[in-house]
């Protein structure tokens, strides 16, 4: 059998004349970028995610870019981010100016470790960053109230978790701004680029929708300089179409995610560990991630079977070239370095069936024994 590490082909064979339709229609009407189909979408995302105000941007990074902005973050200033991310989260922070500082994660649930964030607080820090990574909200509660007591923003990076919930509350809505990706294979994706911001804060709310279209919302009238990071009507129309299923989407990654962690649970393999959350969150599985030994010959032995998987991070970000710069080294975050070389990320999507889920997880059993 093979079971490919992302499959974007099924899901849009069951909704390809829903999806021609929005397209043709954009072409039809000729106006192609933040038109009516990007306002549609910025009501209903915003509603669906209960926070007040939301804005269809070009990507997630750019979301990033946007939010940071709008907190008045520039040069001289810090920001704390989890060394385990992608990283467009540290990019957000040096496209305003900033300085990315980062902090190791948690050795359950791989996101930043709360306990670990106030050790990196300096009179120049500005606003932490938790990613809320495959799909598992970090520990907003403890964040929350470091960033109360410190005086910091919190910027919610949600590009991989649409949807998910700490505590009852959808993430993206618990700090200042949530940030999130339509990148083609995040859990709503476009077909191109795309990405916004969501705020309850209605002045941050203004600064953002200006700061996405040059400064302007009146056309020639510009309050501030700004940026081109406008959302293309196409995107909005495929995303329109796709919000009214994202909700079964994710209720099927959760399955996919139970059938694996029941098999694995049942087979008690000591050389793999399932992902953990605590049960006052619902992830929502962007990606199933597991912790194992002999990775590369087990990867070897998956691929061979006709299994894809995939790595994420294989490198945390202090250990990057591109932050050379910033002067870390090896052996500055521990978790995250150990955790690089041990980390397995198996196929996860909502049109997994049951018979391919017990092929990886039987496969991954086989290779052990
Ligand atoms: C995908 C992703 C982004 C960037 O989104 P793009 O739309 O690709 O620019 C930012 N942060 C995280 C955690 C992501 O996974």
């Amino acid at each position: 059998m093979n079971v490919p590490f992302v499959d974007l082909k099924t899901q849009y064979s069951n909704i390809k004349q829903e999806i021609l339709n929005e397209i043709n229609e954009v072409l039809d009407n000729t106006a192609y970028i933040c038109g009516k189909k990007t306002k549609k979408f910025e009501k209903d995302f915003s509603d669906l995610l209960n926070i007040r105000y939301a804005v269809g941007l070009s990507s997630g990074t750019d979301a990033l870019h946007v939010a940071l902005y709008a907190l008045g973050i520039g040069p001289g200033d810090e920001v704390i981010v989890p060394v385990n991310t992608f990283i467009a989260t540290s990019e957000g922070v040096s496209l305003c100016g900033a300085k990315p500082v980062f902090v190791d994660n948690d050795v359950k649930t791989y996101n930043i470790d709360a306990g670990k964030i106030e050790k990196a607080i300096n009179s120049k820090t500005k606003a932490i960053i938790p990613v809320h990574l495959y799909g598992q909200p970090a520990e907003m509660d403890s964040i929350m109230e470091i960033a109360n007591k410190h005086g910091l923003y919190v910027v919610e990076d949600c590009s991989q978790a649409h949807l998910a919930k700490y505590k009852g509350k959808i993430v993206g809505g618990i700090g200042n701004i949530g940030t999130f990706s339509f990148y083609p294979g995040k859990n709503l994706g476009a077909y191109g680029e795309a990405g916004a911001v969501a705020t309850a804060d209605e002045t941050l709310y203004n600064i953002m929708l200006r700061y996405r279209q040059h400064g302007s919302i009146e056309k020639y009238v510009h309050e501030i300089e700004g940026h081109n990071y406008r959302m293309e009507e196409i995107q909005a129309g495929v995303l329109n179409v796709k919000l009214k299923y994202i909700s079964k989407w994710t209720e099927s990654r959760r399955r996919v995610a139970k059938l694996y962690t029941d098999s694995f649970v049942k087979m008690g393999i000591k050389e793999v560990a399932a992902p953990y959350h605590p049960e006052y969150t619902e992830p929502v599985y962007h990606l199933y991630v597991l912790r194992v030994s002999q990775r590369e010959k087990l990867v070897e032995f998956l691929d061979k079977k006709g299994i894809q998987t995939g790595l994420h991070y294989p490198i945390p970000l202090h250990m990057q070239k591109a932050y050379g710069h910033l002067g870390y080294k090896k052996g500055d975050f521990p978790v995250a370095e150990k955790y690089a070389g041990e980390i397995l990320s198996i196929p996860m999507y909502p049109e997994m069936n049951e018979e391919m889920v017990q092929y990886v997880s039987t496969s991954i059993g086989e290779f052990y024994s």
